[in-house]
């Protein structure tokens, strides 16, 4: 499994399409300063997941659409792809290439496709838990982070054990089954205050 190709759409300093390939292996992006390189990066999380906007170095989420320049007005939706060859069938889909799409409006609706179809977020989390991609998987490791790392609680740093070994995506599950079952407690409780009061 490696990444193909990102294309970003309205994607921070990205306001026309751009499409970025990769070949198997290191890949470098260099350029001067303030030229996106950091957006390219800020696009691999987002497409991946990401909800924190300060993650993305944002005020708010709206912040990655593409907010116009002295010579271009701003755009109204910012939207980015991965495609991922699949040809080892890492990801758990039946696709020798998956791509996995993110689109955001400016009035807040937004967007998860996978390979064209509409998607929730959830689907595109549980696609990439196996394969140590994705959001909170630690895949993505800006400046300063390496830093934190050697700073980490022993608590810390077990979650990066953690989710690297995978017990991610049970901790998620656990929580949604633990969540489910508090909210059919409340149910009976409720259910019970009823029935005695038409007893
Ligand atoms: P450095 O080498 O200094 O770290 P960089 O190449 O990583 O720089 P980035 O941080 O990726 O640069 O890009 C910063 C540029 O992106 C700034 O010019 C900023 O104005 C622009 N930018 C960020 N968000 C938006 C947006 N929503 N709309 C338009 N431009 C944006």
């Amino acid at each position: 499994m490696h990444l193909k190709t990102l294309t970003l759409r309205g994607f921070k300093s990205f306001a026309s399409a751009t499409t970025l390939g990769f070949e198997p292996g290191i890949t470098c992006v260099v350029g001067p300063n303030g030229s996106g390189k950091s957006n390219v990066v800020d696009a691999l999380a987002w497409v991946m997941g990401e909800q924190g906007a300060k993650s993305l170095r944002g005020g708010s989420m709206e912040d990655v659409i593409f907010a116009g320049t002295s010579g271009r007005p701003p755009l109204g939706r910012a939207e980015v792809s991965l495609t991922i060859d699949n040809a080892d069938g890492a990801l758990p889909i039946d696709y020798a290439e998956v791509t996995i799409s993110r689109t955001l409006f400016r009035n807040g609706g937004s967007e998860y496709a996978i390979n064209g179809s509409s998607c929730r977020l959830l689907d595109i989390q549980e696609l990439l838990s196996d394969t140590g991609m994705g959001r909170e998987m630690h895949v993505i490791v800006g400046q300063g982070q390496l830093d934190a790392v050697l700073r980490a609680t022993p608590d810390d740093r077990r979650g990066f054990i953690e989710e690297a070994a995978g017990v991610l995506k049970h901790r998620r599950r656990k929580e949604k089954a633990v969540r489910k079952l508090e909210a059919m407690q409340a149910n009976l409780t409720r259910l019970t205050d009823l029935t005695s009061e038409i007893r």
